[in-house]
């Protein structure tokens, strides 16, 4: 009998149906039957249906070609009924997933469940019509692709659900979400690892119970966010208790910063949304906090001996001169120079005296009450605040106890050092009323005990005004300087680390006096800023640097900046913004190409005009660069007030690198702030190439230092850089 025949036409035109549906349902079946014909009759039935069907007659070749070719399903159809039940036992066990479909002539029902017991999917019983066999098959398959289809979906979405609550769980900040009172419905666990409360613990409980008393009324808005986009709250600041902090009041806060939005039932459908709470964002920002603070410190402070630098010690004498005034009360500021530093500096080398100077803070600190501020002010120079101070005889105690306990020697790397100091005492208001004042006169009577033999102490006096006549040769002298022409400025290049290229140049001031020879600035400056005569001086350095700038320009040099040092005292003139256009004009200098240096001192002087001034000068093209960045007042926040485009780390920072110790952690973090600052950085005093090396490694972009080239005659200069 022909198959076709067997299987009827309306079998036939349903074999023709449409390509698509028939691939789809088609599946690969094995079918198991000790009766040749019985098997190939099937394999045709089911062939002309499109599916993939293999005849094996016994167990064993149908999971051999379940190898070869997985099966979607096995027909099985053995002659005897032991003969399928052991069929059944052997491929349940070793395929269990796959439809078993047993066919058998059994009408017996009790027969019929053991085959399913056995597992066997379905029973169908002979004689049956091709039509019945298909279905079955059909309901099978589908049931098992079904089954292996959900199987699969669900082992997606575990692992989408897996990966999702992974993220959120090993997410470097707090996931969380409050109900419409403040609750937690839901907290990422990194809470626990930050806090250390266990995520699941905070359900239910309010938000502010994790928020530091002091700052709970400053979130509340944040914490209970109706708003999305960009106007919901962003970047705010504040402490969370640790769960230790419930036993111990002195568990440290951690700093963190918020940002929350609303959350809506049917977002984006207006008549239905409802708020439901708040989702926020909290992220551990005490490590950057810590980072900002260690600046600030180092920014405040020597870090030879770790007191506080000239510009903390400036703002303390300030704020306690107020105070003064305001309870008519008194102060003493006392001026401490080391004697004979210098000699055991040069014979004992610098790490002595390093050492020395360590050990000297160490002591005077000792004789200290916890108000008084001692600073480290200059190489071996120390002021000394004693706020509350109303008459000479306390003054004097605490400089007989300075003086005392620096008596007996120091003991450095084997030696015994003898040291002492000079101390001159200004007190408030007898012998002036200003920071400058009381600094200065403190100043002149150090001078005085200097000059009478060191080791003593001295109280200023009017007279010594005039006594102080170094000041007064120096002041002269300078008047004469600018009448004569004994001015004179030296050129210090300044290059490019990547290019090795010579990109600009610092002007520096020189005085060639006619007995003492080339005098540097450090000596000058500082009687000229306070005489007045910087203002002149300012005005010839500028157009002296601008004149030398156009000759190297007709050179073809013409890409060179030009750095000109600029003092409080010239920027606050009034007409200094239009002297420095004039000039720039009058040699024919591009705006851009002069960078204008000041010092963090320069801005304290008069922050707002200091600033307004910069700016209209930055308007016109002009660059403006702080100088000796980390010595002066370094309050962060006034670089963001200025036009600035340069900084020029210090010389002491840049000396500090010679290993990788502590002290580079701050040229470390200068060079990361001034990128974030999109600012220019240069590193000042750059005197070997392992400090050049230290800095490119850093990524600093220029440099300036004897290893480049000492500061120079222009001519000399030019004869380098066009060589
Ligand atoms: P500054 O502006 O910070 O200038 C850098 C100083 O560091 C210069 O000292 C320079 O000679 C010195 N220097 C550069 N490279 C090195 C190095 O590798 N090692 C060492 N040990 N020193 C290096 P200089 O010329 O004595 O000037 C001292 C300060 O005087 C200047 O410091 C600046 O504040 C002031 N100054 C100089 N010229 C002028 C000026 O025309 N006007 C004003 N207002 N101040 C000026
Ligand atoms: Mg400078
Ligand atoms: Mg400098």
């Amino acid at each position: 009998m022909s198959l076709r025949n067997w299987l009827g036409t309306s079998y036939l035109a349903s074999a023709d149906k449409d390509p698509e549906q028939a691939a789809t349902d088609a599946a690969a079946i094995v079918v198991i039957s000790d009766d040749s014909r019985l098997r190939q009759s099937l394999r045709d039935l089911l062939q002309a249906y499109e599916h993939l069907c293999f005849g094996a007659n016994d167990c064993a070749s149908a999971l051999a070609l379940h190898q070869r070719q997985p099966a979607d399903l096995m027909v099985v159809d053995l002659q005897h009924p032991r003969a399928n039940e052991h069929a059944l036992r052997q491929l349940r066990k070793i395929l269990p997933q796959i439809p078993l479909l047993l066919i058998s002539s059994s009408a017996d029902p009790a027969t019929a469940r053991r085959f399913l017991e056995l597992g066997a999917s379905q029973h169908l019983r002979k004689p049956f019509v091709p039509e019945e066999l298909l279905t079955v098959i059909d309901t099978l398959v589908q049931r098992q692709r079904m089954e292996q289809r959900m199987a699969e979906i669900h082992q997606q979405l575990t692992a989408s659900e897996q990966r999702h609550r992974f993220f959120v769980n090993n997410s470097p900040d707090v996931i969380y979400m409050l109900d419409t009172d403040g609750h937690f419905v839901f907290v990422n666990e990194r809470v626990t690892t930050l806090l250390g409360h266990p995520a699941d613990q905070l359900i239910g409980r309010h938000y502010s119970e994790l928020v530091h008393p002091d700052d709970r009324e400053a979130v509340r808005f944040a914490f209970s966010e109706r708003r999305t986009g960009l106007r919901a709250s962003h970047g705010i600041e504040c402490r969370l208790l640790p769960s230790s902090a419930a036993n111990d009041a002195a568990a440290e806060a951690v700093v963190i910063e918020l940002s929350a939005m609303g959350i809506y039932s049917h977002p984006d459908q207006h008549p239905q949304r409802q708020f439901i709470g708040t989702y926020g964002v909290a992220r551990d920002i005490s490590a950057r906090k810590q980072a900002e603070a260690q600046l600030q410190f180092q920014l405040s402070h020597d870090l030879l001996t770790r007191l506080p630098n000239r510009a903390l010690f400036h703002d303390r004498l300030k704020q306690a001169i107020a105070q003064a005034h305001r309870n008519q009360g008194g102060l003493a500021v006392l001026y401490l120079d080391l004697d004979r530093f210098k000699v055991i500096n040069d014979s004992l080398g610098h790490q002595v005296g390093d050492q020395l100077l360590q050990s000297v803070a160490q002591r005077v600190r000792g004789c200290l009450r916890e108000s008084d501020t001692l600073a480290r002010v200059g190489g071996d120079e120390f002021n000394l605040l004693l706020p509350g101070i109303r008459n000479d005889q306390d003054a004097a105690t605490s400089a007989d106890k300075i003086l005392k306990a620096l008596e007996t020697p120091i003991e450095l790397e084997g030696v015994e050092v003898f040291t002492s100091c000079s101390i001159g005492i200004a007190l408030y208001p007898r012998d002036g009323e200003t920071l400058d004042q009381l600094v200065r006169h403190a100043d002149t009577a150090m001078y005085q005990v200097k000059k009478r033999g060191k080791n003593s102490y001295q109280f200023y006096h009017p007279a010594m005004k005039n006594l102080h006549s170094r000041h007064l040769t120096l002041e002269n002298g300078l008047r004469r300087a600018l009448d004569e022409d004994q001015l004179c400025l030296h050129f210090q290049p300044q290059m490019a680390v990547d290019s090795g290229e010579v990109t600009g140049v610092e002007a520096l001031l020189r005085w060639q006096h006619p007995e003492q020879g080339l005098v540097m600035p450090d000596e000058f400056i500082p009687l000229s800023e306070e005489s007045g005569l910087i203002a002149p001086m300012g005005r010839w350095v500028l157009d002296h640097a601008c004149s030398v700038l156009a000759d190297w320009s007709r050179h073809g040099l013409r890409d060179l900046t030009l750095a000109v040092n600029v003092s409080a005292r010239e920027l606050l003139q009034n007409d200094f913004n239009r002297y420095v256009l004039d000039t720039l004009e009058r040699h024919g200098v591009a705006a851009h190409q002069l960078e204008l240096e000041i010092t963090e001192n320069v801005l304290m002087q008069d922050m707002d005009q200091a600033v307004s001034k910069l700016r209209a000068l930055a308007e016109q093209g002009i660059r403006v660069a702080v100088d000796d960045f980390g010595t002066g007042y370094s309050s962060l926040s006034y670089l963001q007030r200025l036009p600035l485009d340069t900084l020029k780390v210090d010389r002491s920072f840049i000396s500090a690198i010679t290993t990788a110790d502590e002290r580079n952690a701050i040229v470390t973090a200068i060079v990361a702030m001034a990128r974030g600052l999109g600012l220019n950085l240069v590193a000042e005093g750059v005197e070997s190439d392992a400090q050049l090396r230290y800095l490119q490694g850093l990524g600093c972009p220029k440099v300036q230092g004897y290893l480049i080239g000492r500061p120079m005659p222009p001519q000399e200069l030019l004869r380098r850089l066009i060589a």
